[in-house]
């Protein structure tokens, strides 16, 4: 079993943590995949990473010694690495979520149920200097706190704000039909539009309100915008989807030059008690995902913030296979 076998078994299973965890080590996020849930850590290895939930279980074990170094093992093979510290939310990134709370209902996602605030744009600044120095790109998400619209206007002037940095900045956030001018006029240098579903019969089952063509016109719209491997759209692997349908859906984007993430299913929310993909089905998945990219010469390790960047939830394909 090498790192990716053992990356898989973790994304798929989870891990156990044994040992002390050291300051600075914990991310809790508001975002993603943990949203609302009791944090996080990074293990880190030989510039790859995974993320692992606090309190998860499984047969992978992760060992931390007080320096922070630590080992991940699974079946008798053990890995050595280190835990590595995190930015806000995840490593290298201040990844700020705006707004903690949904209007709309998607099955798969915890937002909705964190019924959290919306950050003034000074708090996510003050969030921002705190780390900068020790970051190498800022990343933006929101939840829907009034309608999409009102949303893009709010990020926008939260991204107007973060352009003191002079740092690269990646928004994810659902798009309004302006969004990716909207955004790159204001020098953002990365979006992610999340799919989620692989079949627009999925997505309207699991994102009920939502238009599923709305994700794929600004995603098209932003590939003259952003650039070739800086347009990225969340896929979620365990839906319910097939594998042929996962495909189609990865070969589609990857035609239009966007940069699918192959994101495992969390059952929380309304997904609470499915199954998650084995590793098998992830490894499966992220080959299929090479292949494709191979064929249409996207590089996805141009990446320069968000998930793209971290990898954490992910098998990579430049990073993990
Ligand atoms: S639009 Fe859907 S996926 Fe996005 S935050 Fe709201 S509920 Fe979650
Ligand atoms: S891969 Fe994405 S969701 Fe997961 S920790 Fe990294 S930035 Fe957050």
């Amino acid at each position: 079993m090498g790192w990716t076998d053992l990356k898989a078994e973790v994304l798929s299973g989870g891990c156990r943590i044994e040992g002390e965890l050291p300051q600075g080590a914990i991310a809790r996020s508001t975002a993603g995949p943990g949203a609302g849930g009791a944090g996080a850590v990074f293990f880190s290895s030989d510039g790859r990473r995974v993320r692992i939930p606090i309190g998860s279980s499984g047969s992978a074990v992760m060992t931390v010694k007080a320096d922070g170094s630590a080992t991940l093992s699974c079946n008798d093979k053990t890995i050595e690495g280190r835990v590595e510290p995190v930015g806000l939310h995840c490593p290298r990134q201040a990844f700020v979520t705006v707004s903690e709370s949904c209007v709309y209902e998607c099955a798969y996602c915890p937002v909705p149920g964190c019924r959290g605030r919306r950050k003034t744009v000074e708090e996510i600044v003050d969030l921002v200097g705190e780390v900068a120095d020790s970051v190498d790109a800022i990343a933006l998400t929101s939840g829907v706190a009034v309608s999409i619209e009102e949303e893009e206007e709010y990020v926008c002037r939260v991204v107007e704000a973060l352009r003191r940095f002079d740092l690269p900045i990646g928004v994810s956030i659902f798009p309004a039909p302006a969004t990716p001018e909207r955004l790159r006029a204001l020098g953002v240098t990365e979006v992610k539009f999340n799919l989620e579903a692989a079949t627009p019969e999925l997505f309207a089952a699991l994102c009920p309100g939502l238009p599923c063509e709305a994700v794929w016109n600004a995603l098209t719209a932003s590939i003259p915008l952003f650039g070739r491997g800086h347009v990225f759209s969340n896929v979620i692997v365990g839906l319910g989807e097939t594998d042929d349908e996962l495909d189609a859906c990865v070969d589609r984007l990857v035609d239009l030059g966007v940069v699918p993430v192959l994101r495992p299913l969390n059952p929380v929310a309304g997904c609470r008690g499915r199954a998650r993909p084995t590793a098998k089905r992830l490894s499966r998945a992220a080959r299929h995902l090479r292949s494709a990219l191979e064929r249409a010469a996207l590089d996805p390790s141009v990446a320069l913030s968000m998930c793209g960047a971290c990898t954490g939830c992910d098998l990579s394909t430049w990073r993990d296979l």
